[in-house]
């Protein structure tokens, strides 16, 4: 009987596998993909963010002239940017394997599926020649469970689209041919960070979405700003659509949608199908043991533990969000809160952050304005904009600005959003600032070197800071 069984070796699994072992329990991960190292390695957040960071480059080289550059044709070979974006995913699951297999824990190669509540049947059909292990159990038992089955792709809800075919993001990272033209369906990070880097790459892009701005989770001053440079990058981009239905057109496929209420449709060589990922709990056996879904997710309490007080869940599994370091760390505290029985530890939402690899790069961290009012959240704001901003303008990055969300009474920061180049980078000294509750009078009263991106932040906080009465 092991401690702890972990169903899946993903970003999630391998973190509470992990953190179980240095723990001293005795832990066993069980992984039944047909390769080894999880959605962020194989298909997520590296493959995505290789050849984006390539599409950046060739972006930067024909806009030389901006800088008094002579680049007089910069080109791309998309078999070399996909064959070196296939080396780093490669070197990283080779690394991934190393360690689920030279951890503290035992790894096997099978599907799990729950016969009852402490025990697991195993199938390795299907894994011939996947890095199998030697010999699988039929079954194992575990006092404690971790789920961390992750997400796929949702099922595509536009009539006709599943007959027609499709891409997913999965398929779209591992092209061997480029489209000539392209349909996007979605708005979120996925859609548009993808959106971005084929039109980029020349492609022709139309991108549909539903809602009124890009990235909902933002707020739409920083989704303007995107859509704004998208549009200006060649991206056609539809809001306010609703999808209705999918057809053939000679070679192209074709996406029919009511846009302001006008009938209208836009024919494409592919179509990249990005709304939305739904939670895998399929074939789990959760209703043998009677652990029921909430919108397909497992939901669990803040210590990442399930309706059954010995299974726990993390990752996108159980979301709320699908971002990587998030399922890390909830991976991590449902190892640690087996593992001790009186200091338990709890997710604190907080800090969350999100962060789009366009460019220029959308982040935010803690509450947004949207959020904050939805709350009744008292706030006061203050933005900044790069096209004020010196070192933005060597750069030539006037596109976006930065924003300080904070405690009317306390000037405690409560939150930030920034679009700028390299955005995702430098949201993280709001994070930090925001760790140890600092005020706004605090963080515009630190140094800050010049002429930096970083030291941008001084404007908004020094703004607040002037506003909010030191307490
Ligand atoms: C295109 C794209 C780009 C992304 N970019 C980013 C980004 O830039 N930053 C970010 O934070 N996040 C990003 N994400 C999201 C991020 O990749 C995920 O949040 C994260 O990888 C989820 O980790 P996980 O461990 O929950 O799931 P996974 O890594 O998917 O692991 C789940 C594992 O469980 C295994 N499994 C499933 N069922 C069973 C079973 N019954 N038995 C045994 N094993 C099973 C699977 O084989 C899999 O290996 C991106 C996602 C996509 C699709």
């Amino acid at each position: 009987m092991y401690d702890v069984a972990i169903i899946g070796g993903g970003s999630a699994g391998y973190a509470a596998a992990r953190t179980a072992g240095a723990a001293g329990l005795r832990a066993v991960v069980i992984e039944g993909g047909k390769e080894i190292g999880g959605l962020c390695i194989l298909r997520g957040c590296m493959p995505s963010k290789a050849l984006l960071f390539a599409a950046e480059v060739l972006h930067l080289a024909r806009a030389g002239k901006t800088w008094g550059l002579r680049i007089p044709k910069a080109g791309f070979d998309f078999t070399a940017m996909m064959a070196r974006k296939k080396a780093l995913i490669d070197d990283f699951a080779r690394h991934r394997r190393k360690e689920l297999a030279g951890g503290n824990f035992k790894f096997i190669r099978a599907r799990a599926q729950f016969v009852d509540d402490h025990t697991l049947a195993l199938s390795d059909a299907g894994l011939a020649g996947s890095g199998r292990s030697a010999a699988v159990p039929k079954t194992i038992s575990a006092r404690h469970f971790i789920i961390c089955t992750g997400s796929t792709s949702a099922p595509s809800p536009v009539p006709r689209l599943a007959e027609i075919g499709y891409l997913t993001s999965d398929e779209a990272l591992s092209l061997s041919w480029l489209p000539k033209s392209l349909i996007v369906l979605g708005g979120g990070p996925v859609a548009v960070e993808l959106a971005q880097f084929f039109c980029r790459l020349d492609v022709k892009v139309t991108l549909l979405q539903r809602g009124e701005y890009l990235l909902r989770e933002f707020d739409c001053d920083a989704a303007v700003v995107l859509a704004k440079v998208l549009r200006r990058e060649g991206v056609r981009l539809c809001s306010n659509t609703k999808l209705i239905e999918a057809f053939r057109q000679g070679r192209e496929k074709g996406i029919s949608f009511r846009h302001n209420d006008r009938a209208n449709k836009v024919t494409a060589q592919e179509i990249l199908f990005a709304l939305g990922r739904i939670p895998v709990t399929a074939g789990l056996g959760l209703e043998k043991i009677g652990l029921g879904t909430e919108e397909g997710r497992i939901v669990t309490n803040a210590q990442m533990q399930t309706a059954l007080a010995h299974i726990y869940a993390a990752g996108d599994c159980t979301g709320p969000d699908q971002i990587v370091h998030i399922g890390i760390e909830q991976g991590e505290i449902a190892a640690h809160n087996i593992a001790n029985a009186v200091h338990k530890r709890a997710m604190d939402y907080r800090l969350l952050a999100s962060v789009a690899f366009t460019d220029p790069q959308v982040a935010s961290v803690g509450l947004t304005e949207k959020v904050a009012h939805a709350r009744g959240v008292p706030f006061l704001a203050a933005s900044y904009q790069l096209s004020d901003h010196g070192k933005a303008q060597i750069m030539a990055a006037n596109d976006g600005f930065v924003k300080l969300l904070a405690d009317p009474r306390t000037g405690e920061i409560l939150g930030a959003a920034c679009v700028a180049p390299m955005g995702g980078e430098f949201v993280h000294e709001i994070i930090a600032a925001m760790h140890k509750h600092m005020t706004v009078h605090e963080l515009a009263a630190m140094p800050h070197y010049h002429p930096t991106m970083a030291e941008i932040w001084n404007y908004p906080a020094a703004e607040l800071a002037g506003r909010i009465k030191e307490a």
